[in-house]
C-alpha cells in the first residue's frame, strides 16, 4: 500500500467533518428499543474508534478483517484460542520470548503441544508436521537474530495438511511484507512496535484472511475481552499516519549501522537481513520489498554477559530498554531482557549468544547513531574489551 493510500485509508468523521478519528470514550451506547441500535451496543463488543483502527489495519495487510487487542500477546492469545486440547503447533525456534512463555506455561498445560524447528529451511517444517498439526507459527524476520523464513513455501506445507499458517509480522511491518498475499492465513502484530511507533502505548493486532476466520476471532475477542481501549486505538491510528515514512527511515539507518558494525574490530557477528552475508538475504530480498527493518543484532568478540553489559550501559542515543520500533533508538541485551524467560541452552540452540546485543534504530540521523556506537566501543574498550587480533 502506498503512503498516499495508507494516509487516506484513515477516515474523517462523517458526522462533524473532524479530519482525525474521534475518540469514543464510552462503555455503552443508547438503544432505540431493546436490540435496536446504531451498530454499537457495548464497548467490549465494538467501539467506533476501535472499528476505525481495525479497518485501517485490515487494509494495510490486505486482510478480510483486523482485530485490536490490549497488547501483542493478547492478540496472540486470541489466535491460540482457536485451538483445542490435543492440537499441535510447529513454531520457529527463536520465537519471541513472551510467546515462548505463553506456549510453554499456559497452553502446554491445556494440552497443546509445540514443536520448535528452524523454519528458515522449509524442509524442517515438512518433516516436523503431523496429523495433529493445526498451526505453523513463524516470525519473519525473527527476534533477535533476524532469521527469515520463506512464507510462500511454508504456506504450501500448511495447506497440504489443512493447517493454518500464522505469521508474526511485527518486525517486517506491513510496509515491508504482506504475509497474506504470500499465503499466510493469519497475521499477528505487536502494535506496540512499528505500527504504534512512538513507544507510548502497548497494543496488539490480528489480521485474518477469510470471513470465516474473522468470525471466529471476532467471537473470541468479544468472549475473552482483551480489547484495546479507544484512546490507545486513536494513538495507534495516529502512529499509522507516519508508519511508511518512519519505517523507511529506520530501514535506512539500520542498513548504515549494520555496515559500520560489520567493519568494527570488537564485533564478531552482525545479524541484518540486508547484508549479502546474511544467511537468508536472498529470500528476505524477495519477500520484503527491499526493506530489511530497523533492527540490527550483533555479538562481541568478547562473548560474555559482562562485556555486553558494559556496552549497553554506555551508549548515549541508544537507550537501554525493552521494546523496539519507536522513533527513538533503543538497545537491549536479549539474554537478560526480552529472552530471559527462555532457558540458556534453548537460547544458544537458537543462536542467541551471551553477548548478543539488539539495536532498534529510530529516526535520528544515521551519522549520530554510528558516532554513538563508535564512542561506546572506545569508552568500554579501555577496560572491558581486550581487543585481540
Ligand atoms: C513485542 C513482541 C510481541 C509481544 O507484543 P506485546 O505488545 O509486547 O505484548 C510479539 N511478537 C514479537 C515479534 C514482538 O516483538
Amino acid at each position: 500500500m502506498s503512503a498516499t493510500k495508507i494516509i487516506h485509508s484513515i477516515p474523517s468523521d462523517p458526522l462533524t467533518g473532524s479530519i482525525s478519528v474521534p475518540v469514543y470514550q464510552t462503555s455503552t451506547f443508547i438503544q432505540d428499543a431493546p436490540g435496536v441500535n446504531k451498530g454499537y451496543d457495548y464497548a467490549r463488543s465494538n467501539n467506533p474508534t476501535r472499528k476505525a483502527l481495525e479497518d485501517i489495519v485490515a487494509g494495510l495487510e490486505g486482510g478480510d478483517s483486523a482485530f485490536a487487542f490490549g497488547t501483542g500477546l493478547a492478540a496472540i492469545d486470541a489466535v491460540l484460542k482457536l485451538l483445542s486440547s490435543g492440537d499441535e503447533i510447529i513454531a520457529v525456534d527463536d520465537i519471541y520470548g513472551g510467546v515462548y512463555r505463553l506456549f510453554t506455561h499456559v497452553y502446554e498445560k491445556l494440552g497443546i503441544t509445540v514443536k520448535y524447528v528452524d523454519t528458515t529451511d522449509a524442509d524442517n517444517v515438512a518433516k516436523a508436521v503431523s496429523s495433529k498439526t493445526k498451526f505453523i507459527w513463524i516470525e519473519s524476520p525473527t527476534n533477535p537474530t533476524l532469521k527469515v523464513s520463506d512464507i510462500k513455501k511454508i504456506s504450501k506445507i500448511a495447506k497440504s495438511i489443512d493447517a493454518l499458517l500464522v505469521v508474526d509480522n511485527t518486525f517486517a511491518s506491513p510496509i515491508a511484507q504482506q504475509p497474506l498475499t504470500l499465503g499466510a492465513d493469519i497475521i499477528v502484530h505487536s502494535g506496540t512496535k512499528y505500527i504504534g511507533g512512538h513507544s507510548d502505548l502497548v497494543a496488539g493486532l490480528v489480521v485474518t484472511k477469510t470471513a470465516s476466520l474473522s468470525e471466529r476471532i471476532k467471537f473470541i475477542q468479544n468472549a475473552s475481552g482483551g480489547i484495546l481501549g479507544p484512546w490507545d486505538c486513536f494513538l495507534t491510528i495516529r502512529g499509522i499516519e507516519t508508519l511508511d515514512i518512519r519505517y523507511r527511515k529506520q530501514c535506512e539507518n539500520a542498513e548504515k549501522v549494520a555496515r559500520f558494525l560489520t567493519n568494527h574490530q570488537a564485533v564478531d557477528d552482525v545479524y541484518f537481513p540486508g547484508l549479502t552475508s546474511h544467511k537468508n538475504h536472498e529470500i528476505a530480498k524477495q519477500q520484503q520489498n527491499g526493506l530489511y527493518g530497523g533492527i540490527v543484532s550483533f555479538t562481541l568478540k568478547e562473548n560474555t554477559v559482562p562485556a555486553a553489559n558494559a556496552f549497553v550501559t554506555n551508549t548515549n542515543y541508544f537507550k537501554l530498554a525493552e521494546s523496539l520500533g519507536g522513533v527513538k533508538s533503543l538497545l537491549c541485551h536479549p539474554p537478560q531482557m526480552t529472552h530471559a524467560s527462555v532457558p540458556r541452552e534453548k537460547r544458544l540452540e537458537a543462536g542467541i549468544k551471551d553477548s548478543l546485543i539488539r539495536l532498534s534504530c529510530g529516526i535520528e540521523e544515521a551519522e549520530d547513531l554510528i558516532k554513538d556506537l563508535k564512542e561506546t566501543f572506545e569508552k568500554v574498550s579501555t577496560n572491558k574489551f581486550a581487543q585481540t587480533s
